[in-house]
């Protein structure tokens, strides 16, 4: 089962060495301003090691810009930037696990990190986000135990999560327009039913 937020880990002294070559480094964009924000606090456990604030930040400021990315396909690290791509964040970013009260949103398509807007960031807070606000249909699926009182437990994407808890969350551009498209798709579902009304509307038209 895979465990979310376990907060009371050391921080492990396996912590794998920086690379210190600068040309690698520029080509991460901008690494060590990310390591300057943030802290991975790395567990033996699967899925438990986890990031953490350095810095306090106000309600709805940026914590970051995203840089540095790679276009990949699908798989449990990668993050979805529109209704068919994702990308690989190739940084410690990778560590911002989901809850169900994030601390963070991650904006897709400004390439931005946002404090949540109800809460300000505290140094030494989990940085998290609500993964379905940027992937659809997950790679892996989980049973979240993130400990929010509205834990929702089944994390599958949007695509399989209930409409009105969706609503309850900042989404990005491409989880609004796939979840706009499926209403489309029952509307006409529904118009095909209402065939003979849609029929005389026409009529009248003519
Ligand atoms: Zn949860």
């Amino acid at each position: 089962m895979a465990t979310i937020n376990i907060t009371n880990h050391k921080t492990s002294s396996a912590k794998p060495e920086k690379d210190k070559n600068p040309t690698t480094k520029n080509n991460t964009g901008g690494k060590s301003d990310i390591n300057s924000i943030l802290e991975v606090r790395y567990s033996p456990l699967a899925f438990a090691s986890g990031a953490y604030s350095l810095i306090n930040a106000n309600a709805g400021s940026q914590f970051t810009r995203i840089t540095g990315t790679s276009p990949a396909t699908k798989t449990y690290t990668s993050v979805q930037i529109g209704p068919r791509d994702h990308i690989e964040l190739n940084s410690d970013l990778v560590y911002c696990n989901h809850s169900c009260a994030p601390s963070l949103e991650f904006d897709m398509k400004k390439f931005e990190i946002r404090v949540v807007k109800g809460k300000d960031l505290k140094i030494g807070d989990p940085l998290t986000f609500f993964y379905p606000s940027t992937e659809w249909d997950m790679a892996q699926p989980f049973d979240c135990n993130c400990g929010a009182k509205e834990c929702h437990h089944w994390i599958n994407g949007a695509k399989n999560m209930d409409r009105d808890i969706l609503g309850k969350y900042w989404l990005n551009e491409h989880i609004a327009s796939l979840l706009a498209e499926e209403n489309g798709t029952q509307n006409n579902f529904h118009e095909a039913e209402n065939g003979t009304q849609r029929d005389q509307l026409r009529g009248n038209n003519l």
